[in-house]
């Protein structure tokens, strides 16, 4: 059964197609053009909305209520379908690095069930730098030996796709080389993130060269840069292969700063990320979760309004702020020749939105997941 999506504007990592169609098989992308479009057996009009690549959240923990942890697969589904309703299609699901917290997202991992699909694990503790764990309670943390890292990937291989590291830790190299050889879900090295850190810039450095790729929600929870010592946050935007993603809720970041990571790293290299969680027993203060002490918790954020902050704040093109919401997190986990973008042959996740990323339809593997009332 073919499904053609018509009447709306295309957005390709190369260029904005008014009156462009997409033309769907199964859970596929088979073809992309302008005008008419070829005849197909369900046809749905996007009534001059734009049609984009479903949103990618490389980092969330809980959405609208629920966790992501939860051992009850309905709850699940309700943080995962919410999700889907503001354009998430496929996520990375940031969650204790436990053989417990294993045993309830094994049988979730690369499955959708109607809701964003579940693309991986991301561990963010327990080898991070105990003067910068934000929220996290300290009797998480642990020490970067061989041991704690071999008893982790025994019951996490095949699941953790990304874990963050403080690189400055004794024996935290001897980790990020260990890490890179594990192999994550989608059959791709595990990714090794800075973050949650106090490393100096020489130490940053020496991480990235051990394997550090990514950078864990760059500015929260690590050192400010200084002219004399400009820490991680330097190194992640000097370096540039090193990939960055950024909570672009309004809290979490100055509008400013954003449009500095993207100056530094271009839209290829910066992922928008919610970091949102449940919420439930934090109290909002000032727009976000937090602990009694005003120190954040995650966010409320979702991907849709993080799309839509980010031309606001940078003063870039709709089509930028998409593309680092979906190609550019898929090339993050070696995902990019599967989906992040409309193309032929890549998973037929797809979101429609208006000019104010309103989100009126979301499609995953080829079906319709989520549609707004008025749709
Ligand atoms: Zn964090």
């Amino acid at each position: 059964m073919a499904t053609l999506i018509h009447n709306g504007t295309l957005l390709t990592p190369t260029e904005r197609v008014v009156e462009g169609w997409v033309l769907i098989e199964r859970d596929r992308i088979v073809e992309t053009g302008r005008g008419k479009g070829p005849p197909a057996d369900k046809i749905i009009d996007a009534a001059g909305r734009y049609i984009a690549p479903g949103f990618i959240d490389l980092h969330v923990q809980g959405f609208r209520g629920y966790d992501l942890w939860d051992p009850s697969q309905p709850r699940y589904l309700k943080a995962t379908r919410a999700m889907a309703s503001t354009g998430t299609t496929a996520c990375q699901a940031s969650v204790d690095a436990t053989a417990e917290v294993c045993d309830i997202m094994r049988p979730r991992i690369g499955r959708t069930d109607g809701g964003a699909r579940l693309l991986g694990l991301l561990f963010e503790v327990p080898f991070i730098a105990p003067d910068k764990r934000g929220a996290i309670p300290p009797d998480r943390i642990r020490e970067p030996s061989p041991g704690a890292a071999e008893e982790i990937i025994g019951f996490s291989e095949g699941l953790v796709s990304m874990i963050t590291m403080a690189p400055e830790r004794p024996g935290a190299k001897a980790l990020i080389r260990r890490f890179r050889e594990v192999l994550g879900p989608t059959g791709q090295p595990v990714v090794v993130a800075i973050g949650h850190t106090v490393a100096t810039y020489d130490e940053a450095v020496a991480g990235i060269r051990a394997g550090i790729s990514h950078c864990t929600h760059l500015y929260n929870a690590m050192t400010w840069m200084h002219h004399r010592e400009p820490g991680p946050i330097g190194a992640v935007l000097i370096r540039p292969h090193v990939t960055a993603e950024i909570v672009c809720d309004g809290v979490h970041l100055h509008a400013a700063v954003v449009r500095l990571t993207i100056a530094c790293k271009g839209a290829a290299r910066t992922c928008l990320i919610t970091d949102a969680v449940s919420g439930r027993g934090r109290e909002i203060v000032d727009g976000a979760p937090r602990l009694a002490d005003g120190t954040l918790a995650g966010s409320i954020l979702s991907m849709d309004r993080a799309v839509a902050n980010t031309v606001q704040f940078a003063d870039v093109p709709l089509a930028t702020a998409v593309e680092m919401a979906t190609l550019s997190p898929a090339r993050v986990l070696g995902l990019e020749g599967s989906r992040g973008s409309l193309a032929p042959g890549k998973a037929a996740d797809l979101v429609l939105f208006d000019e104010d990323v309103k989100v009126s339809l979301t499609m995953i593997a080829g079906r319709v997941v989520w549609e707004a009332d008025e749709a």
